[in-house]
């Protein structure tokens, strides 16, 4: 298939689309972003890549950062990860309080921020330092992307955290529920530093790579996870990676998935390809309008699901 011809019409037909939606404002570093900006990459189990738009322009990768954490504490922790944080959906949105505590503190999936908060907590408690988990974490995404330039952006995470009340509320509520090792402040102030890793759409498809190939790298050859975790961190990104619009895009597009609210969705044909799209402006649930959307027709286009 001619995977750039795919990309090129997409381009075209989804200009119309762009800015449409509403960048997140909530967090002030973010409120700045052009809204009309787009890009979308995608690359091959055999290293072949193709890109459209702004694909070498760094983003706020924000909740995407949850799948890279998520893998590494099942890398840590396997089963007994799930004593505390589970792999249903929500059906709330990614930030809400109030399922949390009909539910005495454990999050229904890694992917709400209160399941990530915990995956972020259990972290910081195997590696007995907030710093040292923070560098565990960069590292794997630079291992996983190939590329060890990558960083954060600290006038980002700052900014969350000056704005943070909600997700500290959700750090405070699972430490009275003793699903909470170390300092609710501290926990935040690394996930927040963690959402504000700077990466492409040419470095996240590169980094979706180990998901699509069964937990190890095609192009390196590292192994990170084992076939049935990924196959499971698959499964909770295709049932929890949209936040209250998983099911919907399980319908539409039909691909294991992650969304930030930076406008950044990550994507994963299994055994084929990784896929990266960005575009700032955000629809209700808080996923890319023009992302989505631009994924919908890349399926439509390519037949490629898993459905
Ligand atoms: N840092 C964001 C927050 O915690 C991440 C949300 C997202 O990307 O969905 O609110």
């Amino acid at each position: 298939m001619d995977y750039q011809a795919v990309l090129e019409e997409i381009y075209a037909e989804i200009q119309p689309e762009l800015g449409r939606g509403k960048v997140a404002d909530y967090i002030p570093a973010l409120s700045k972003v052009d809204p009309q900006q787009f890009a979308f990459s995608i690359i091959t189990e055999k290293g072949e890549a193709y890109h459209v738009g702004d694909a070498q322009k760094n983003f706020s990768i924000q909740s995407i950062s949850k799948l890279f954490t998520f893998t590494l504490a099942l890398d840590i922790y396997s089963k007994s990860l799930y004593e505390r944080v589970g792999v249903e959906p929500s059906g709330t949105p990614f930030n809400s309080l109030v399922q949390l505590e009909y539910e005495h503190g454990k999050p229904r999936n890694p992917f709400i921020n209160a399941g990530a908060l915990v995956i972020t907590d259990s972290l910081i408690s195997h590696y007995q330092d907030d710093y040292k988990a923070f560098e565990k974490i960069i590292g794997f995404i630079r291992d996983i992307a190939d590329d060890q330039s990558i960083s954060f952006d600290p006038e980002v995470s700052t900014s969350e955290m000056e704005n943070g009340y909600r997700n500290l509320s959700l750090a405070h509520l699972m430490k009275s529920f003793d699903n909470l090792d170390n300092d609710p402040r501290t926990v935040v102030q690394t996930y927040f530093k963690q959402c504000a890793m700077s990466m492409s759409t040419e470095k996240l498809s590169r980094a979706m790579l180990y998901l699509a190939n069964g937990g190890t790298d095609p192009l390196t050859g590292k192994k990170y996870i084992t076939p049935p975790q990924t196959r499971r961190i698959n499964a909770v990104m295709l049932t929890c990676g949209h936040y209250d619009a998983s099911g919907e895009f399980a319908f539409h597009v039909g691909l294991p998935g992650k969304s930030g609210v930076g406008g950044g969705i990550v994507a994963v044909v299994p055994g084929k390809m990784g896929i990266s799209v960005w575009s700032p402006a955000l629809n209700k649930y808080g996923n890319s309008h023009a992302g989505t959307l631009a994924l919908q027709k890349f399926v439509e286009k390519s037949g490629l699901s898993i459905f």
